[in-house]
């Protein structure tokens, strides 16, 4: 699994980070997933990451 984070659209409320510290970390004022591969023990939070961000801003590939 991929994680990206569209810049853009993140609002940088940090939700993400705080679900799923594994794959995401703020950098400036923007989220970043900073893993690439996403760790197989992080697929189900950073799913759930991706359905909670109030912007839709992260996309996740198998
Ligand atoms: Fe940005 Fe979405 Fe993460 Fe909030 S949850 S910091 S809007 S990517």
């Amino acid at each position: 699994m991929k994680a990206f984070v569209d810049a853009d659209a993140c609002i940088s409320c940090e939700m993400c980070v705080e679900t799923c510290p594994t794959v995401f970390k703020m950098e400036r004022d923007t989220a970043i997933a900073y893993v690439d591969p996403v760790p197989a023990d992080a697929e189900d939070c950073c799913r759930q990451a991706a359905d909670e961000c109030p912007v839709e801003a992260i996309k996740v590939t198998a």
